[in-house]
């Protein structure tokens, strides 16, 4: 298990009279891709934040292979990429602004090529300005910059928010690396139901602060009346796959591309 959530609690303040989040409890598996959705105000960025030691639960522990990371040094233990990282750059270059990762975590510099090469970058990139990069460019800076202290989990807030279709798959099977070769443990926030069930093994749906639903995607999105109870929608390609075997009696195998489902179809029909 790489992340336990142990009997969590969390107020926004001392004052609130009640816990946002009351006595959660939750176990992320190791090298596993696990989705967090929900509607805006269910509590995402609240449950990333405590994942991440940003904020510390009001009650419990949060433990990363059975240490509790607010009590140890657990910054080395986890990354974050936030909603557009490339807005909260520190320095003027690529490489100052990875060696500032690396000097905080006491890396060596020499690993600035190898994180390089992990994101898909040339190394002649380290000497331009960061206000020159692309956007795909600037957001592959960001995932480099937590990459260069090797954490073993990796939080992303909206990884392909404000990229286009090429950025997007970049970045889409970057995090499929990280998780395949890799071994990182990856846990994606995102509002886009059809990306996170592409990519995730497993998937969190949260709801006012509470957990509704937790399990590997398939099963997850077969809970369809707990899903429309709370108004959460589901992936395009299952509601299409779903319409055929309802209405057509057409049943296809589970299919999470397009292409996928092209070719189930012609299989099929
Ligand atoms: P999401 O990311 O799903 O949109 P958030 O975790 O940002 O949800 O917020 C969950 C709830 O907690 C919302 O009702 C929000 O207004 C409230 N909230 C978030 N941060 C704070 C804060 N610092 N102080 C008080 N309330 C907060």
């Amino acid at each position: 298990m790489a992340i336990v959530l142990k009997n969590v609690s969390y107020k926004h303040s001392p004052y609130d009279k009640e816990y946002f989040l009351s006595n959660v409890n939750l176990e992320i598996d190791d090298n596993k891709i696990c989705g967090i959705i929900g509607k805006s105000g269910s509590g995402k960025t609240t449950l990333l934040e405590i994942l991440g030691g940003i904020n510390k639960p009001t009650d419990g522990e949060v433990l990363i292979n059975y240490v509790d990371i607010n009590k140890e040094d657990y910054r080395k233990n986890i990354g974050i990429v936030f909603q557009f990282p490339e807005e909260q750059f520190f320095e003027i270059d690529v490489k100052r602004e990875i060696e500032f990762a690396a000097k905080n975590y006491h890396v060596k510099r020499k690993k600035l090529k190898e994180v390089l090469k992990v994101v898909g970058l040339e190394d002649n990139i380290l000497t331009r300005k960061l206000d020159s990069l692309s956007n795909g460019e600037k957001r592959l800076i960001a995932i480099a910059s937590v990459l260069i202290y090797n954490p073993k989990v990796i939080l992303f807030d909206e990884p392909t928010i404000g990229l286009d279709y090429k950025n997007k798959k970049k970045i889409i099977n970057l995090i499929k690396d990280l998780k395949n070769r890799y071994d990182k443990t990856i846990i994606i926030v995102s509002h886009d139901i059809d990306l996170l069930y592409l990519m995730c093994d497993d998937l969190i749906i949260l709801s006012n602060g509470k957990i509704i639903l937790y399990g590997d995607v398939d099963s997850v999105f077969n809970e369809i009346d707990i899903l429309k109870k709370y108004n959460i929608q589901i992936p395009r390609i299952l509601k299409f796959t779903n319409y055929l075997k309802d209405k057509k009696n057409i049943r296809l195998l589970p299919c999470k591309t397009i292409n996928d489902l092209i070719k189930e179809v012609y299989r099929n029909v």
